[in-house]
């Protein structure tokens, strides 16, 4: 694997992650930016606002990574949220942790990577599947079928979470994506 088929793969599981969790999914997108001709005033408070969603969400560490790796955030121009940091937050989180962005993007090429990304796939595979078209012994079993799928992705998402606190653990992250 080369390392820029590594840094899309990691991009992926970021993605995966935040798809499955992410907060602000039925919000307004809106909220996370600034509109062009927005006074400051107005978008102070909607910044607050966008950073109180974040900061309970279940999926911040993944999605500050993923912001940090996607290069989102100006240290000059303050017009979004992202991962629970401001623009100018998270391009000063980039510059603190570029040695720490550096190992972690390293580490994408070895097979513990590739085991997360068997896993994040087999979690997609799971959550888009549908109960209510899966047959045993010729019965429809949509209730026993539902919480099958459920506990496979359960126990998929558990596996993922362990392997990346660990991995990010090494890498010197505190918080595990
Ligand atoms: S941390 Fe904020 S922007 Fe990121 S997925 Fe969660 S709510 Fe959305």
């Amino acid at each position: 694997m080369t390392s820029t088929q590594a840094r899309k793969t990691r991009r992926a599981v970021l993605q995966s992650a935040i798809d499955a969790g992410a907060r602000c999914a039925t919000a307004d997108p809106d909220l996370w930016f600034r509109s062009d001709s927005e006074p400051q005033i107005t978008w102070q408070a909607r910044r607050v606002e966008a950073i109180q969603v974040c900061t309970g969400c279940p999926v911040r560490a993944a999605c500050e990574e993923l912001a940090l790796r996607d290069g989102d955030g100006n240290h000059h121009v303050d017009n979004m949220v992202g991962g629970g940091l401001s623009g100018t937050q998270l391009a000063a989180a980039r510059t603190a942790k570029s040695d720490r962005l550096t190992a972690v993007v390293g580490a994408d090429r070895d097979t513990e990577r590739r085991l997360l990304d068997d896993l994040a796939v087999e979690l997609r595979t799971q959550a888009g599947l549908n109960p209510d078209g899966r047959r045993n012994g010729g019965r429809l079993r949509q209730g026993e079928n539902q919480t099958e799928q459920n506990l496979r992705i359960r126990a998929l998402a558990a596996s993922i979470r362990q392997i990346r606190t660990v991995r990010r653990a090494r890498a010197g992250w505190v918080v595990a994506a």
